[in-house]
């Protein structure tokens, strides 16, 4: 049980790879289906800008040196109507390119030759920061807790909780571990004209164990309630 973050695999990802030498675009583009990427690829700079200003990618790997249209051309001409992630690849020791390049806005750069095992963290971290998931899904167990569209699932399963019961498992998941008295899930939960309703958060505590498992919330008596780390 640790605390997760959405995988990448479970979203459809969409790059484009834009790069002359042959070698380098049929090992790039391997690798990155290897990871589940759905991949484009283009080997000049029009084709490039054609496919990157025509279709959505949730990231554009860029080559700078490029026959027919300069990488850097490429991009600035990219940004005047789209704001896709793009990291730049680019030679050794070309610094003023390196600056070129983030100056035009790219989002990132990698100098060529490259470990394939950095470009792919660099690209995770790219594509995860364009599709906004810098909210995370909190696992317990079985249990996955998507914060983003307030949902649960358990064994990949849709549960429907009330936003009240999603409001109370979010909140002990946040506080996993640890105790959390009534009084504090009284103060998150309900609002002042409720707090007279005592047996209110039993009820909602054993709908809960029903739907996501008896032994998902544990109960301290006379201390509150908490989820397993
Ligand atoms: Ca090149």
């Amino acid at each position: 049980m640790e605390l997760g973050y959405c995988c990448l695999e479970e979203i459809a990802v969409r790059l484009l790879v834009v790069e002359d030498e042959l070698d380098l675009l049929r090992a790039l583009e391997k690798a990155l289906h290897e990871e589940g990427y759905a991949v484009d690829t283009a080997s000049d700079g029009e084709d490039g800008l054609f496919k990157a200003t025509t279709w959505s990618y949730d990231a554009i790997v860029l080559d700078l040196m490029l026959p027919k249209l300069d990488g850097g051309e490429l991009l600035k001409r990219l940004r005047r109507v789209k704001t896709t992630p793009v990291l730049v690849l680019t030679a050794r020791d070309a610094l003023p390119d390196r600056v070129k390049g983030l100056d035009t806005g790219a989002d990132d750069y990698l100098v060529k030759p490259f470990e394939r095992l950095e470009l792919l963290a660099r690209l995770r971290a790219l594509v995860r920061r364009s599709v906004g998931q810098a909210v995370p899904v909190l696992e317990v167990g079985d249990v996955k807790i998507d914060m983003a569209s307030r949902t649960v699932t358990r064994q990949g399963k849709s549960i429907n909780l009330t936003p009240r019961e999603y409001a109370l498992v979010e909140f002990l998941a946040l506080h996993r571990g640890k105790i959390v008295t009534r009084t504090m899930l009284y103060d998150h939960l309900f609002d002042e004209n409720e707090d007279s309703l005592s047996n209110l958060l039993d009820v909602h505590v054993s709908n809960l164990r029903k739907k996501l498992g008896s032994d998902f919330i544990i109960t301290r008596r006379g201390q509150g309630y908490l989820i397993d780390a």
